[in-house]
């Protein structure tokens, strides 16, 4: 059942969607745009396996993007969430178990006060917010091909979904918006320097993926990290940074703890829901002093704290938190991807670049260096189409994007690993024709 040949029904669900969702997905990665041919219509979904609306199994190398680090329906999860179900879906109203949540985070991460939002882009919308109300400053400094969510200030030079469809500065956000922006090179301190000199006393915020996942995956240089937290001390900015896809999967302390470096704000996503819709900014309590309802800076949810997220995000942590040894068997699970990865790209003799931070890994077909977006645009994209449906007909489910890392969970074992070198082999050669 793992070599797919039909996926009729997905086609037709496909035809069908597209006469009532935009482009027949609810976000626009999931088209396959970049890739060509028809999206994969999924129905059910268990540990290391995705099942398609025609039967196909897959192995899952996308894990929604990320929050699936325990691998599908992970029982403990699955029956909290029931239970809850049964108790409370949503009070709008305050519960003991959003304490628990905040206790835990900033047990796990350092962090002094955290609040609960519904997706990764409420995060950091609300996190330069706050930065700006904190700061009384307006500019905010990102850094070209991250990602930090599809609000107005984020949709410039953007990475991810908005680099597949190569429309990094989207219609729609204002000039006044746009102009608040400014971006630098990721990975180029002197890029940074500069803005905040040619801009005194006008930044607010530096907000930076600390390992980039939105134009493939690519680790901070020797230092970066460290120059960016200095050059916001020196100058009194915000430094920000979106741990949306790292946090709580680089490290129980996300990125933060991996590098060793501390952010003044944090914002979260992904693994923090273990499958739900949540989001989560926080940081020091200085900065949180100046949030509603304590202070004037308002951010609000009607949803957000909502029990069934908040169950499924606590028992995803504590998993996380009992279980620290997961973190060494995903990191070494991808080390040994990377490995087999590099001794099969040899062997069929193609250029590539395979970047790695932990769990967060990506390929590029390219044979310079990735370590910003225009770097990473030198990949050959005809490659790595061939190469995503290559492994796709292989039952391999990867990110349909080389703007895209590929997210492991704690599910994939000796069996998947096996399959997906074998699978890749058999690509490699076959592209090779
Ligand atoms: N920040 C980063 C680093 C992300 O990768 C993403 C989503 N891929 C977001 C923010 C936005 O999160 P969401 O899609 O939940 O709004």
């Amino acid at each position: 059942m793992i070599n797919p040949t039909e996926r009729k029904r997905s086609e037709s669900l496909f035809e069908r969607a597209n006469k009532h969702i935009p482009g027949g997905v609810n976000s626009p990665v999931r088209a396959f745009k970049s890739v060509g041919g028809t999206p994969i219509f999924f129905k059910k979904a268990e540990g290391a396996y995705l099942f398609d609306e025609d039967e196909n199994r897959y192995i899952d190398f996308i894990n929604s993007w990320g929050p699936m680090i325990l691998g599908h329906g992970f029982p403990e999860v699955v029956s909290a969430i029931q239970k809850q179900a049964e108790t409370a879906m949503s009070f709008g109203a305050p519960t003991e178990l959003e304490i628990e949540l905040a206790e835990t985070i900033c047990e796990m991460t350092g962090i002094d006060m955290v609040r609960m939002v519904n997706s990764g882009t409420e995060a950091c919308m609300s996190a330069i917010r706050l930065a700006r109300g904190y700061t009384g400053r307006n500019k905010v400094i990102k850094f070209e091909g991250c990602y930090h969510g599809h609000a107005d200030s984020f949709l410039i030079k953007a990475g991810s979904g908005v680099s597949t469809l190569g429309l990094p500065n989207s219609p729609g956000v204002t000039s006044g918006t746009a102009q608040d922006t400014l971006t630098a090179p990721f990975n180029n301190l002197a890029a940074v320097e500069k803005l905040i000199e040619e801009n005194p006393g006008e930044i607010a915020a530096i907000i930076t993926e600390p390992v980039a996942g939105n134009m493939g995956c690519i680790p901070p240089l020797e230092g970066y990290m460290e120059g960016l937290r200095a050059l916001c001390d020196e100058h009194g900015i915000v430094f920000i940074m979106d741990e949306v896809m790292t946090g709580f999967r680089l490290a129980p302390g996300g990125a933060q703890e991996r590098l060793g470096v501390k952010a003044d704000l944090v914002c979260y996503g992904k693994v923090i829901g273990g499958g739900m819709p949540v989001g989560a900014f926080g940081g020091k309590r200085e900065i949180f002093d100046h949030i509603a309802p304590n202070g004037p800076v308002y951010q609000a949810g009607t949803l957000s704290g909502n029990p069934l997220a908040v169950v499924s995000g606590l028992t995803t942590l504590n998993y996380l938190k009992d279980h620290p040894e997961t973190y060494a068997q995903i990191d070494h699970m991808t080390e040994r991807i990377e490995t087999g990865m590099r001794e099969l790209l040899d062997k069929h003799g193609f250029e590539y670049r395979i970047n790695r931070l932990g769990s967060m890994i990506s390929i590029h077909f390219c044979d310079t260096d990735v370590v910003d977006f225009n770097s990473a645009m030198e990949g050959n994209n005809d490659k790595f189409k061939q190469f995503f449906h290559g492994m796709l007909n292989e039952g391999v489910y990867l990110p349909p994007s080389a703007f895209e890392t590929w997210f492991i969970s704690m599910t994939i074992g000796e069996s998947e690993l096996e399959h997906t070198l074998y699978a890749a082999d058999r690509v490699l050669q076959e592209m090779k024709k």
